[in-house]
């Protein structure tokens, strides 16, 4: 596999790539750690003649408990003590990225854009000529549903559903100025495997900011994929919860990312623990639903109905852990 020639700019201030990137669209893509960009682009997925390179932009750096920059790369996220502190769940999803290497190059900002995932799509060229091409790259069908006319591919990014347990929201820079989108309407079911994200046209990510309430939660990612050194997530669940001295729930946010084609919020489930002291029965009842929810599609490692039910064991696991709710033995 090689890499096809591209031209790369290197602009140093937000302005000067939002702008380049309006005059270049849409045969552009930026590039951050190129973790992700690189070898897809390598295996001829959707190649584009030019790619604006972030690595100067130094707005786009620094990390603090109310900001982390776009390029701030997973290995730094990881060795930041306070940053641990505070934010546990985002902190142990990002060191559960791929393998230290990976990490020391990929950013925050490519992580959350990181590119939908099925084994029909990420193989070679040749493989996927032999097969025939699909719906994501060069093709006009799906091998998945083919009876449907959209992708299926699965969000894989790990710290996507960390980020929206706690309510943070991304600032994006485009042609028409700045604006904030919370980090949970950044995907959601209208999109597919494809028209994977909500950002407009050229926009690019700035930086992740998080709300004075996310300091007082705690969160926790679960990660279930085949080998832990290095794999994509097969599911991850991510919880973040505050309780009342006597042990009510105050707040409670699940997202559950690795199975569908974005990273799937679950309040009108939560919802109904506010208020309450939970119980393992509550907390069994709320992993059921969840479980019966999911829909899986057979596009990577692991088959449906085993993600699905793992689904249910994940949650179960998380909440009453994070409520600190008793696991019966049975
Ligand atoms: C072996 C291996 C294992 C991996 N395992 C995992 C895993 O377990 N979990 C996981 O989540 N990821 C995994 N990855 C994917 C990837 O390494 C990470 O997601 C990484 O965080 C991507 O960041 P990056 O900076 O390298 O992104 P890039 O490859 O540079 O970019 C990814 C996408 O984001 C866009 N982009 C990047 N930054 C911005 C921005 N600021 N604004 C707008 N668009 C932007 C790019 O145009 C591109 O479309 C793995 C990769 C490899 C090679
Ligand atoms: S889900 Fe279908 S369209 Fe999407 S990448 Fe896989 S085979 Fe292609």
């Amino acid at each position: 596999m090689h890499l096809d020639p591209f031209e790369l700019h290197r602009p140093s201030s937000v302005e000067e790539t939002v702008s380049l990137a309006g005059r270049l669209a849409p045969a552009f893509d930026y590039i951050a750690g190129g973790t992700d960009l690189l070898p897809n682009y390598k295996m001829r997925l959707n190649v584009r003649p030019n790619l604006i390179a972030l690595e100067d932009v130094s707005e786009l750096r620094g990390i603090s408990l109310d900001r982390v920059g776009a390029m701030v790369r997973l290995g730094e996220l990881e060795t930041d003590p306070a940053f641990g502190s505070a934010y546990r769940g985002v902190v142990e999803a990002a060191a559960e990225v791929a393998t230290p290497l990976v990490r020391a190059s990929g950013t925050v900002g490519g992580n959350l854009l990181v590119e939908t995932r099925c084994f029909f799509f990420n193989q070679s060229f040749p493989w996927r000529k032999s097969l025939g091409f699909c719906l994501k790259a060069d093709g006009d069908k799906c091998h998945v549903v083919p009876q449907k006319e959209k992708c299926y591919a699965t969000f894989s990014g790990d710290l996507a559903p960390t980020l929206a347990v706690l309510d943070a929201e991304v600032e994006v820079a485009g042609p028409d100025g700045r604006r904030r989108v919370p980090v949970a309407s950044l995907y959601d079911a209208s999109g597919d495997g494809i028209q994977r994200h909500h950002l407009r046209p050229s926009e690019l990510i700035v930086a992740v900011h998080f709300p004075p309430e996310a300091r007082t939660l705690r969160g926790s990612y679960r990660k279930l994929r085949i080998r832990p050194s290095f794999d994509f997530p097969e599911l991850g669940v991510a919880v973040a919860a505050r309780q009342s001295a006597d042990g009510g729930v105050e707040r409670l946010a699940l997202s559950v990312g690795g199975l569908e084609t974005y990273p799937r919020r679950f309040d009108d489930l939560t919802r109904r623990l506010v208020g309450e002291r939970p119980t393992i029965a509550k907390v069994r009842e709320l992993a059921d639903a969840v479980r019966q929810l999911v829909r899986p599609v057979h596009n990577t490692a692991l088959a449906p109905d085993y993600r699905r039910k793992m689904a249910g064991v994940y949650v179960r696991r998380s909440v009453a852990e994070i409520l600190g709710v008793a696991e019966e033995t049975r």
